[in-house]
């Protein structure tokens, strides 16, 4: 119904108006009629504002209804014509607002899967520097004790730099990356790179990114770099100058220059062996050494590799004795499983003072082969046994060269029994001895002839 239609009592009192001023001077039976003409206007006219009232009741109880995410009451199918026009806009309105809640809650959702799918850690803070959000990554990162919403970056890490780099980010639009070290039980190294949102976007952005291990490779690598061009360059300052000294005119010094020359020796033949060993290391780091698996019979490994030395720990009166059993087999290579024999044999030798001993122990446990190598020398003390097996690590320098050592065979020992899918282990007490234990895996027993 038009609302026209419901204002028509308005016309009547005003026409009762107009006839009660006319019969001022008409026949006195006009007047009561015009009066009770208008009472029922006006009774009319309460009613159709009542029914206008109603019905805009309703459509603010349907409008909040929706609002709040239920239907609301179903129309009125009699309402007025401009309240259900106004009902049909309210309708549209509705509509266009859930399709851009359902885009922006999708959007917010597809946001939040990309920074929690980041290896990286991500917060974003207000314009005051307070974190607002950050994703899953950073928690695992910073490992904080309390929540990192709702604090500010000096409160979460306690590091002047990056807070004052949140507050330019802030307030300058500056950016900025920075690296950070952790101290603590786990210290860490981040790179963060702080940024402005934007220009209408009051706040900043910070990624983390644990850098960590990048910089302990870094640091490897530096240190493998020092470490050869210092063990490069021992021997080689002593060749050229005992050649210059011989160039000089030692070289007619009938006792001098063969000392000399022995020395020149000794010393390219070091040079030598370390470069071999470095060429080593490097193939089996670079996986570039192609074992070829096999059965290995460990007690032959061990006579070849004792062979080896024998002149050796002859000279330093040591006696050197061999228990493998001969049906010993393990799954190896057999060059390598001698040269890591050898590499063993070698230092319980050169680390135990003259008339020592060193046994080879061999036997099956728990399914694999084991061999211990045991001297009665030097040993190690405990703090160093962890590092022995990394590259140039040395207890003692000035002893280990002095005896000809590279720093480098324990080393190449981990990585070759690491390619045959062994280990190695050491036991040690300073002043009695080392045991140096090697596993392998042992091979399929042979078949009986009858099968
Ligand atoms: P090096 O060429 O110096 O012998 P290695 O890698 O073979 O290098 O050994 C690393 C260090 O471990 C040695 O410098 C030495 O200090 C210690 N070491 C190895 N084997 C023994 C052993 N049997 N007894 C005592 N110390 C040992």
């Amino acid at each position: 119904m038009p609302l026209r239609y419901t204002l028509l009592p308005l016309l009547l009192p005003a026409t009762v108006v107009g006839l009660l001023v006319a019969s001022l001077g008409t026949p006195s039976g006009a007047v009561p009629v015009a009066l009770i003409t208008l009472a029922g206007s006006l009774m009319a006219l309460g009613l159709s504002r009542g029914a206008l009232q109603r019905q805009l009741d309703r459509l603010e109880r349907s409008t909040r209804g929706r609002a709040e995410g239920g239907n609301g009451p179903t129309p009125d199918p009699d309402r007025l014509e401009e309240v259900a026009s106004l009902e049909g806009a309210i309708d549209s309105l509705h509509s266009r607002l859930s399709a851009r809640n359902t885009e922006l809650s999708q959007e917010t959702r597809t946001l939040t899967a990309v920074l929690d799918s980041m290896a990286e850690g991500v917060w974003v803070t207000d314009a005051e520097g307070t974190v607002v959000r950050h994703n899953d990554a950073l928690r695992g990162i910073l490992q904080p004790g309390a929540s990192i919403v709702g604090q500010r970056p000096l409160a979460i890490l306690r590091d002047d730099q990056l807070h004052d780099a949140v507050m330019r980010a802030c307030r300058e639009g500056a950016s900025r990356h920075l690296e950070l070290s952790l101290e603590g039980l786990f210290p860490r190294t981040l790179s963060i790179r702080v940024t402005p949102l934007g220009k209408d976007l009051p706040g900043s952005a910070a990624v983390f990114h644990d850098v960590t291990e990048l910089r302990r490779l870094e640091k490897v690598r530096k240190d493998f770099v020092a470490n050869v061009s210092h063990e490069l360059r021992t021997p080689i300052t002593a060749i050229r100058g005992y050649a210059e000294t011989l160039q000089g005119g030692a070289l007619g010094d009938a006792k001098m220059a063969p000392r000399m020359v022995e020395i020149i020796h000794r010393q390219s033949e070091r040079l030598s062996e370390l470069v071999e060993d470095l060429l080593e290391l490097s193939r089996l780091e670079s996986r570039e050494v192609n074992l070829k698996l096999g059965e290995v019979s460990l007690a032959e490994a061990a006579a070849r590799a004792a062979d080896t030395v024998r002149l050796k720990a002859e000279g330093k009166g040591h006696v050197v004795s061999l228990h493998v059993p001969a049906g010993l087999r393990a799954v190896g290579d057999p060059r390598a499983v001698e040269q890591v024999l050898l590499n063993l044999l070698d230092n319980a030798v050169k680390y135990t003072p003259a008339g020592g001993r060193v046994d080879v122990d061999g036997a099956c446990e728990d399914g694999r082969c084991v061999v211990r190598v045991r001297d009665t020398g030097v040993g190690i003390e405990p703090r160093h046994l962890s590092r022995i097996f990394e590259r140039f690590y040395r207890v003692d320098k000035g002893r280990s060269r002095d005896m000809g050592g590279t720093g480098l065979g324990l080393s190449i020992v981990k990585h070759l029994l690491q390619a045959m899918d062994g280990e190695v282990k050491v036991e040690s007490q300073p002043n009695e001895g080392s045991t140096f234990t090697i596993f392998l895996p042992q091979a399929a027993p042979a078949r009986s002839a009858t099968g």
